[in-house]
């Protein structure tokens, strides 16, 4: 619930609505997980919030670290039984930036749009996730980091006031986040309020594979969160060999989109470049995507292709990837190798469900 709709609930329940904050506040602050351990209010309430509404949205399936400690990846099941990924990736500090907690989150049940190096779009669309549903992906793993936090203080390897938890959050798990657009501007207004879990706009990044009138929709919102848009190709025949969704918004009328995005928001955009070899990352398809992104406000991202239970793509060399980044370098366009985590957890997106269900 969001927090009015949560007073109008209590209203209901001729309850004050003075009670919301202190509940809101026990699950976002305090991430308690049952009503029966919110002491600040009465039994009976208690009693009669468990029997109306759930706080404990997902059960863990299966739960990876991988060896390096860096990468969490939790399969949860949701109350129908259907099944969502989670990540949670630690970053040190790198002289770049600072050390960072990111979550991954799922929007989806699966995904409707099919792109083919993809294990969720393998996977076929099963439903839309509540904006509860996603939060508490979140909550699930801000615990973990909070708790490693309070290790490392016990320990002295962190200050007492140094408590971090999680610091950014990615809508790049399973599914489509603009395609289930009105949980996904919930959930976000829920991670950002500082009454909900207080974690900066511009620490949160919403992925889509290009849905141009939700990213028109989007540019309205009013939010200085991230948007990064999956490119993927520079040019339409190769772009919807790969992405099912570029027939219907082809990459003209998405630039179009993406330049009003930048236009009405100022904010620049994330272009995600998953490099396929031989599909994608000759020197040709870098010079064209540097002259497509030519004098937009943007960095490019560029992501070692993951390797699906069911994909047909290689990874692009060492060589290859640095002679991409060459290319872009001559139009001015920023680019990054993204790091690569949890491979041997099959982090990537919809690896561990196709993994339970293969
Ligand atoms: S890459 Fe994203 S949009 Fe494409 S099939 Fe996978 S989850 Fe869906």
């Amino acid at each position: 619930m969001s927090f009015s709709d949560l007073e109008t609930f209590l209203d209901n329940l001729g309850e004050s609505k003075f009670r919301a904050k202190q509940i809101w506040r026990s699950v976002y602050h305090e991430g308690k997980e049952s009503f029966f351990d919110m002491t600040n209010i009465s039994n009976n309430l208690r009693s009669s919030l468990s029997e109306k509404i759930s706080i404990d949205l997902l059960r863990t399936k299966i739960f990876l670290s991988s060896k390096d400690l860096s990468t969490d990846k939790a399969l949860f099941e949701l109350e129908d039984g259907e099944l969502i990924e989670t990540v949670l990736m630690r970053y040190k500090e790198d002289g770049h930036r600072n050390s960072r907690k990111t979550v991954c989150i799922s929007t989806q049940a699966g995904c409707a749009l099919g792109c083919t190096f993809c294990a969720t779009g393998q996977q076929g669309f099963r439903r839309n996730l509540t904006f509860g549903e996603i939060v508490k992906q979140v909550l699930y793993m801000r615990k973990l980091a909070l708790s490693e936090d309070m290790d490392e203080i016990a320990k002295n390897l962190r200050s007492k006031g140094e408590i971090q938890g999680v610091t950014n959050i990615v809508f790049m798990g399973m599914g489509e986040p603009l395609a289930n657009y009105d949980n996904t501007i919930s959930a976000i207004k829920i991670l950002n309020d500082p009454l909900g879990l207080n974690i900066g706009a511009r620490h949160i990044t919403v992925s889509t594979v290009g849905l141009v009138p939700q990213i028109l929709k989007l540019s309205e919102e009013k939010l200085q969160i991230n948007l990064a848009v999956s490119l993927h190709a520079a040019d339409n025949e190769t772009r919807s060999a790969t992405m099912p969704v570029n027939k219907r918004y082809p990459i003209e009328d998405l630039i179009n989109v993406c330049k009003k995005y930048v236009y009405k928001t100022g904010r620049r955009i994330f272009f995600e470049y998953v490099l396929l070899s031989e599909h994608n990352d000759s020197e040709e398809h870098a010079y064209k995507l540097g002259k497509l992104l030519y004098g937009i406000k943007c960095h490019v991202n560029l992501i070692p292709v993951n390797p699906t239970t069911q994909g047909i793509y290689n990874r692009t060399k060492s060589t290859t990837v640095l002679n991409f980044q060459e290319q872009l370098k001559r139009f001015n366009i920023p680019s990054t190798l993204r790091i690569e985590k949890g491979i041997d957890i099959n982090a990537g997106c919809g690896q561990l469900r196709s993994r339970i269900e293969l």
